[in-house]
């Protein structure tokens, strides 16, 4: 943990703050490293060093196509047991200190789920939109039953908006209207029909998974018995292929080279 610390010191150098470029960035980290951590990490970072003359192309995407995936591989040669020891704290440190950047795009999610549904909210962390939002999926993808069965909810919360559903709250004591939802749970927007096609991927997986969700909730949740949604949508049962090549065309244009596609892929089948 002292050594998370130093490393995350050197990050906040002030030359660095004050000229944020890729160039001064680098010089300071690895002075920073070099004088406060470890030697070897230092010299990784010299090996992604940005001439001065290289300033009239675009630094950031060198930076990022050519030099990161270089570090990357420098710092994977090197046998540093303390470095992956203390990864996990490093990547809470660096999660929070990505917290307060100020562009939303740069800091990490909102983590609030919807009541209803549990989808999780689209925000970055700390938005500043007045209330969160999301993509409603279907209620039973959270383990959630219709009132009195054991069947999971194939409705989304807009979806039971849209078909004046209500919701059962506090074992029966109260029925509250979906169109109430924005006052039930004033931090969260009103349910709208926005991107409808990004929901298709749960929408699929509630369809194709059902025995493997029911079997899930009736491991976890004691005391309470669970089974397949009574009316499924023969519509959640999407073209898997489809579903598939639209989540490439999305992700694919994020990544700048062949290399560091294959290398996501790789890791996601990590988890
Ligand atoms: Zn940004
Ligand atoms: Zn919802
Ligand atoms: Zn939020």
């Amino acid at each position: 943990a002292a050594l998370v610390q130093k490393v995350q010191n050197c990050l906040k150098e002030e030359a660095w703050i004050k000229n944020p470029s890729v160039e001064v960035f680098l010089a300071a980290l690895r002075r920073r490293l070099d004088a406060c951590v470890d030697g070897k990490l230092a010299n990784a970072v010299t090996n992604i060093h940005v001439k001065r003359e290289d300033k009239s192309r675009n630094l950031d995407r060198e930076f990022y196509e050519k030099k990161l995936p270089e570090l990357c591989k420098n710092l994977q040669r090197m046998t540093m047991p303390v470095f992956n020891q203390m990864l996990p704290d490093l990547i809470k440190a660096v999660m929070q200190e990505m917290s307060s950047v100020p562009d939303e795009n740069c800091r990490p999610r909102c983590e609030a789920r919807c009541p209803a549904c549990g989808s999780i909210c689209y925000h970055a962390k700390g938005h500043s939109a007045a209330k969160h939002n999301t993509i409603h999926q279907p209620a039973g993808l959270a383990g959630h039953k219709w009132f009195r069965k054991i069947a999971l909810v194939e409705r989304s919360c807009l979806q039971c908006l849209e078909t004046a559903v209500r919701m059962v709250r506090e074992d029966g004591a109260r029925v509250i209207p979906f169109s109430e939802f924005d006052k039930e749970y004033p931090e969260w927007d009103m349910p709208t029909s926005n991107e409808a096609s990004a929901i298709q991927m749960r929408e699929w997986i509630f369809f194709r998974y059902q025995r493997e969700l029911v079997d899930y909730f009736n491991a976890r949740r004691a005391g309470q018995k669970f089974g397949p949604a009574e009316n499924m949508p023969t519509a959640y049962n999407h073209d898997r292929a489809q579903l598939q090549a639209r989540l490439h065309n999305t992700l694919r244009p994020k990544f700048p080279n062949e290399d560091a596609w294959t290398q996501f892929i790789q890791l996601l089948k990590t988890f």
